[in-house]
């Protein structure tokens, strides 16, 4: 299922030198031929799309590389993200007890340009609320957008688009959304990603207020794809969205929402904010699941895609990409062997989330496997998984299918949380060079609000 992307990625290639030779910034005329800062304009910042790899630190867009290689070519081809890759930021929070960062303050530094403590949205240590660059690009009469692949008040959506002590209210993120105006406007006029469970609630309908104040609400590709209006809510599951090799079709990739979102945005003369998340990278590092990271890997890198072709053509878009840390200590090569195979996790058709979802839904374990899974398991890794169904432990059993296709595919974790390493920076558009070298991650604000300025 990769292997169809390395033709787009060499047309890719090729566009991406010509815009080369044509700015002159160059004298290679080839993508492959290391970073540069490919603006095809070097005019002013109207529109500011932020892509955030929740969890995507180096050795998952490593992996991504390795899993898109041509094994027929010596060289391991470029991906979308090493032809646009300018430099790395840190991303320690400053918390009174942590120096590993969770989603939320790393957000806030990337949309409030602060360090703050972990679980915090968008307030400083002493918990008062700080403006976001979202908030900054509304003040200008901008529109503004939040896509993601979670719920859509999680962590990172959060920080753009609320203010709260904790992660942990998602209700009241939620509210924040509808309830804080900015001019005597919404703040964000595009929300799509999960979420139906915090917007329709018992105590609140905010799918209703939303509607009734003009946003017009799309629960599917096929709507999402219809929709012709400039406000809008799209909610695709009552939490997460399925990851993106086991979602049906009737649910839009991050890739068609970041399309849907940009056509409508860019309707606005005064120019859009957007933020793009590919959310679920993180999920499957927290359960190390190589076979999960590497489909969120993929839905991400076409929504880069996209946000790149888009920003090609308009010429006054800045396009900036990053992680907010690493997850699971994920780890390219483990046990001694000086191999990454990317063959085991190619033949998964399914996550192991989704597959031992199936098995403790009563499924039979030879069934699923067989249904899903391309190569032969072994009688120890059939006996291993059979001993974890019997558990109807669901975390044993996936973690148990995952660990099948980890040693298969020679990839390890260190850990089901977090790590402080350093995460790349990848950019396209008028001003890519301020964010390259080592930049901090409250970097990413300081620039955007300069770009909204
Ligand atoms: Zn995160």
């Amino acid at each position: 299922m990769y292997k169809k992307f390395l033709a787009v990625l060499g047309i890719c290639a090729l566009i991406a030198g010509s815009f080369l030779a044509m700015s002159g910034g160059s004298t290679s005329t080839s993508a492959d031929a290391g970073n540069k800062f490919d603006s095809p304009n070097n005019g002013k910042v109207k529109n500011v799309i932020v892509l955030i790899g929740d969890g995507m630190g180096p050795a998952y867009t490593t992996a991504y590389r390795y899993m898109n290689d041509d094994p027929s070519t010596p060289k391991m081809e470029r991906t979308v993200f090493d032809n646009h890759f300018v430099g790395m930021a840190s991303t320690n929070p400053e918390d009174a007890e942590e120096n590993v960062t969770d989603s939320a303050a790393a957000a806030t530094s990337m949309a409030a340009g602060i360090k703050t403590y972990n679980g915090a949205i968008s307030v400083d240590n002493n918990r008062e609320p700080v403006g976001t660059v979202l908030e900054a690009a509304k003040k200008r009469g901008m529109a503004t957008g939040l896509v993601a692949t979670s719920q859509v008040n999680h962590a990172t959506p959060a920080a753009f688009g609320a203010h709260d002590v904790s992660r942990h209210n998602y209700n009241d993120i939620a509210d924040d959304y509808f309830d804080d105006m900015i001019n005597g406007n919404h703040k964000v006029d595009v929300i799509l990603g999960g979420g139906t469970s915090y917007f329709d609630r018992e105590d609140r309908n905010l799918i209703e207020e939303f509607k009734n104040d003009g946003y017009n609400y799309v629960t599917s590709t096929e709507e999402l794809m219809e929709n012709d209006s400039k406000q809008m809510l799209g909610l695709f599951a009552p939490v997460g969205m399925p990851k993106a090799i086991d979602r049906p079709e009737s649910d839009p990739s991050l890739e068609q929402m970041t399309k849907a979102a940009i056509k409508q945005l860019n309707k606005d003369k005064n120019g859009f904010f957007l933020m793009v998340e590919g959310s679920q990278i993180d999920w499957a590092g927290h359960a190390n699941d190589a076979v999960g990271a590497m489909s969120e890997m993929e839905d991400f890198a076409n929504a880069f895609e996209a946000a790149i072709e888009f920003a090609k053509e308009d010429k006054h878009t800045q396009v900036v990409l990053t992680a907010d840390h690493s997850t699971g200590g994920f780890s390219i090569g483990r046990d001694g062997d000086y191999n990454f195979y990317p063959g085991p996790i190619e033949a998964a058709e399914r996550t192991p989330e989704f597959m031992a979802q199936e098995i403790i839904d009563g499924a039979a374990v030879e069934n699923v496997l067989n249904e899903y899974v391309s190569f032969e398991f072994t009688n120890e890794e059939m006996n291993s998984i059979k001993e974890a169904a019997e558990t109807d432990n669901f975390d044993k059993l996936y973690s148990t299918i995952s660990e099948v296709f980890n040693k298969r595919a020679g990839v390890g974790f260190t850990t089901s949380g977090h790590t402080g390493i350093d995460v790349p920076v990848y950019a396209y558009g008028p001003k890519s060079e301020v964010f390259s070298g080592l930049i901090d991650n409250t970097d990413i604000a300081v620039e955007v609000f300069n770009f909204l300025k």
